[in-house]
């Protein structure tokens, strides 16, 4: 059985995973910073595994492989997807903002790979899929920390993908562009409505969106792809 590691796993995008990737037969792992009632209930409907961990702390992040690894017997694929994004002007953001943004968003993802790449170089098989942004990609104004972060993911998914490749390992992104999740609920009305008119699909993503193009990305079908940032925004951003 395909085993998979999922950050941030209790609500939106990673819940949706946890859910996909269950259904299809992998056993899964998950962790979460603070929702307990929703991970132990997402945990308990889908046989998953939740675990506690700050991605951001290397003693929660070395707990969590360990914790995922006894359970799991190895980890074959890693999701990156836990991630914090806020919105200030540039010159507002303090020092502070600006390093829990790098920490979470992008030290974590350094942390949780560093840890699951000796188990996969030994086996000659992983996938890692990185959940970066379209904001990486291209910009976003009032979100420079979150960018600058997104965008450090695809320099790292692009260079480890090279490194690793020898190994059988993949190394991927995904760059969402705006999905229905907690993290745009600040959004209001008008604005969303004005995202909507900017996407050539018409509409903003949901969860399952990103979660499928997730299990493609972790599945045999997509053995020769790495190295690849696959952009799931609806067009809005080609
Ligand atoms: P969300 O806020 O609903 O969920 C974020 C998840 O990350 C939660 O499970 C949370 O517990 C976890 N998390 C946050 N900080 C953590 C930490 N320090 N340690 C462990 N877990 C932590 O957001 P979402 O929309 O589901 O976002 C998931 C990923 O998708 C993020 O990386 C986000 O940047 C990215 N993304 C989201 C959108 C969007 O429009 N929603 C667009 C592009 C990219």
């Amino acid at each position: 059985m395909k085993t998979v590691l999922i950050t941030g796993g209790s609500r939106g995008i990673g819940r949706a995973m946890v859910e996909l990737f269950s259904k299809n037969g992998y056993a899964v792992a998950f962790t979460y910073k603070n929702s307990e009632n929703e991970a132990k209930s997402l945990a308990e409907s889908t046989g998953t595994l939740a675990i506690r961990a700050d991605s951001a702390k290397e003693e929660d992040v070395l707990r969590a492989v360990d914790t995922a690894v006894k359970s799991l017997g190895k980890i074959d694929c890693l999701i990156n997807n836990a991630g914090i994004s806020a919105f200030s002007l540039f010159t507002d953001i303090s020092l502070e903002d600006w390093n829990e943004m790098l920490s979470t968003n992008l030290t974590g993802v350094f942390l949780y790979s560093k840890a699951v790449i000796p188990g996969m170089v030994s086996r000659k098989y992983g996938r890692i899929i990185n959940v970066t942004s379209m904001w990486g990609l291209v910009g976003s104004s009032c979100e420079v920390h979150y960018s600058t972060a997104k965008a450090g993911l695809i320099g790292m998914t692009k260079a480890l993908a090279k490194e690793l490749g020898p190994s059988g390992i993949t190394v991927n992104a995904i760059a969402p562009g705006v999905i229905n999740t907690d993290m745009n609920k600040a959004i209001s009305s008008e604005d969303m409505a004005a995202l909507i008119d900017e996407t050539p699909l018409m509409r903003i993503g949901e969860p399952s969106d990103v979660a499928s193009a997730a299990l493609f990305l972790a599945s045999d079908e997509a053995s020769f792809i790495t190295g690849d940032v696959l952009n799931v925004s609806g067009g809005y951003v080609i």
